[in-house]
């Protein structure tokens, strides 16, 4: 499984461009780490490599925000979501069609709701500088992203 290390926020971001650029409609990217991990910033790079403009840190009292870029880009953050069920009263798989790309925080929040097909992104804190990435591809076999 493909696994980096970046030693700053911009490498993250770096590292999220190259992996955006590569994905297309229909793909979801499933980000795991904790508060501080760095998940929003590898996201804003996602959001470069799909030629967002307007990408903004953190959707506030929303829980997904929409963006145009070369495709559709859907920034999800499940941070005040405490469980599964009010997840689908809010219909979040709706947005796994296929229309767009979709990048989730607290991926593990969606537990059986994830799609069968995902991109695992998983951040680890090494220390105040440095991140372990580890990238995976469930339940298919060709990774995206150009890595
Ligand atoms: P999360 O969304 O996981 O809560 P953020 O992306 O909002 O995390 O914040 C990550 C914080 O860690 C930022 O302040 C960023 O500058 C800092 N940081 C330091 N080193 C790195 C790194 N290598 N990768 C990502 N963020 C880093
Ligand atoms: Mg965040």
């Amino acid at each position: 499984m493909p696994e980096f290390t970046t030693k700053s926020h911009s490498e993250t971001t770096d590292l999220g461009r190259k992996i955006g650029s590569g994905l297309s409609s229909g793909e979801v990217v499933a980000i795991e780490g904790e508060l501080g991990a760095g998940k929003t910033t590898f996201i804003k790079g996602i959001a470069q490599g799909l030629g967002v403009e307007d990408f903004v840190s953190s959707p506030t009292f929303v829980i997904v925000n929409e963006y145009s870029g070369r495709i559709p880009f859907y920034h999800m953050d499940l941070y005040r979501i405490e469980d599964a069920p009010s997840l689908n009263d809010l219909g979040v798989t709706e947005y796994f069609d296929g229309g767009g790309v979709v990048a989730i925080e607290w991926a593990e929040r969606l537990g059986g709701l994830l799609p069968e097909k995902y991109l695992s992104v998983m951040i680890e804190t090494i220390d105040e500088d440095r991140r372990r990435i580890i990238v995976e591809e469930r339940g298919g076999k060709s990774l995206k992203g150009g890595i």
